[in-house]
């Protein structure tokens, strides 16, 4: 089963300002509109109450919200907090999206056996985000990516929302159409025009349907094939450094890749295999949310598998990875990440051409070789 964590920080800007500077708690605080032409950044729960909202010039925050305190945007400060809320959103997944600065979907598909309960691991990111960096976020729980955003926004401030498979539509239905990530003023009018005033009113509608519920009607889908992919290699030298064996395991992915997306397939499941030199030999896997044929995300699990399950201090012979669950291309893609994944495809297309041409050793992605991406 799929499980998306949509996480998104409750007035981002103000919340680090205000980790930083505990005087500015439970006061109106808003950031930027400082200058003459300035506009809102970012608005505290108390100054929201007065009507001000980001974007808004500063001006007129001024007068609907007098006593509030303005403080200036300070990009490079909410960068660097963004860092570390990504880095520990990464501790629970290999697979997480960055939307923006301060909202990233975690793909908790999966991760049962390492960090328990979907709906336990995404109260712990929470809490674990208030505790170690002073920020209140809220968060969605869904089996599809889209719907997981809509109802992290309905649980600000601070809360979590959780929709149980199979209530989404209910849960969806009553809805105003603008409640959509996508669906602005203008398409909310157009469709108005058309009498579709509820989420209800658009699922009846198949091209919205499709759009919107595939994900999870996807997972109840069973047509994953049996046969998988997979490559291994004995080493000269038996290792016991980290960074050495993700260039092996670079080397492996790279072949696996190429091998999924000449057959035109995806995988759903990443297995890795590790032979020490005592030869007791463990398997370690873990699934995905959405099938992959691209090194980069193939990789960013298998090192992830890696560095949970390494004994260390012990010395490796072997090192292999084995994908699994394959679907054939063509799924439906979440709305969130296609154009940047589509730019992957081409990339990954034209990598092969090379490869073909010139041998498999004359290209590699910079990041798949690198010690950190
Ligand atoms: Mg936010």
């Amino acid at each position: 089963m799929r499980w998306y964590l949509h996480v998104d920080m409750d007035a981002f800007f103000v919340s680090v300002e205000r980790a930083l500077d505990p005087v500015l708690r439970d006061k109106a605080v808003i950031v930027g509109g400082t200058r003459a032409r300035g506009v809102v950044t970012s608005a505290s729960y108390e100054a929201r109450k007065y009507g001000v909202c980001s974007g808004m010039p500063g001006y007129q925050a001024r007068r609907l919200c007098p006593n509030a305190i303005f403080l200036p945007t300070r990009h490079d400060l909410y960068r660097e907090f963004s860092d570390k809320i990504f880095a520990i959103l990464h501790r629970y997944s290999p697979i997480v999206h960055k939307l923006s600065i301060d909202e990233g979907l975690v793909d908790l598909t999966g991760t049962e056996r390492l960090w328990g309960l979907p709906l336990h691991s995404s109260q712990e990111i929470l809490l674990r985000l208030r505790r170690e960096l002073g920020l209140p976020a809220s968060g969605g729980l869904s089996g599809n990516p889209m719907i997981a955003k809509v109802v992290a926004g309905l649980a600000k401030p601070s809360g979590l929302a959780y929709v149980p498979h199979g209530s989404e539509e209910a849960l969806l239905s009553p809805l105003p159409v603008a409640a959509i990530p996508g669906i602005g003023p203008k398409s909310e009018n157009m469709l108005l025009q058309q009498g579709l005033r509820t989420v209800g009113s658009l699922l009846r509608r198949d091209d919205f349907r499709q759009r919107f519920l595939r994900p999870y009607d996807q997972a109840r889908e069973t047509g994953a094939g049996d046969h998988s992919i997979g490559a291994e290699t004995t080493l000269e030298v038996s290792l016991s450094d980290l960074s050495s064996m993700e260039r092996v395991l670079g080397a492996l992915v790279e072949e696996i890749g190429g091998r999924l997306r000449d057959e035109g397939v995806r995988a759903c499941r990443i297995t890795i295999k590790i032979r020490y030199d005592d030869f007791k030999t463990v398997t370690r896997s873990h699934t995905i949310g959405v099938p992959t044929c691209f090194d980069r995300e193939i990789l960013a699990v298998a090192r992830w598998l890696l560095r949970k399950n390494l004994v260390s201090g012990k010395k490796v012979r072997l090192l292999g990875v084995n994908v699994g669950g394959l679907r054939a291309s063509g799924w439906q893609e979440s709305l969130f990440n296609f154009s940047r994944r589509h730019a992957w495809e081409n990339l990954y297309r034209s990598i092969d051409c090379i490869r073909q041409r010139y041998g498999d050793h004359t290209i590699a992605i910079a990041s798949s070789r690198a010690k950190e991406e």
